[in-house]
């Protein structure tokens, strides 16, 4: 094991060595989603001003931030929120 580092054709660890890196990166975007959840908040569309939900940001991280009108929502964050609710 390990021996042979300079023989390409000897890539039978590969497939292993991909998942791992998959599952790392699910770890990071895990995480990343933790940290984000605790902003709170609401996505807004910028066209139509249609509201929803932010979801589940692990997977808005991971296969694309939510569209409406075709263009990319906007978070609007709990403490942005508050600010608007202000004035
Ligand atoms: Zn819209």
């Amino acid at each position: 094991m390990g021996g042979e580092k300079r023989n390409e054709k000897h890539n039978l660890n590969q497939p292993r060595f991909i998942r791992r890196r998959e599952e790392i990166m699910g770890l990071i975007i895990d995480n990343i989603a933790n940290d984000l959840e605790d902003l709170g908040g609401h996505l807004e569309c910028t066209v139509c001003h249609l509201e929803q939900p932010i979801g589940n940001i692990g997977v808005n991280l991971s296969t694309g931030w939510p569209k409406h009108c075709g263009y990319t929502m906007t978070w609007v964050t709990a403490s942005q929120e508050a600010l608007r609710s202000k004035t």
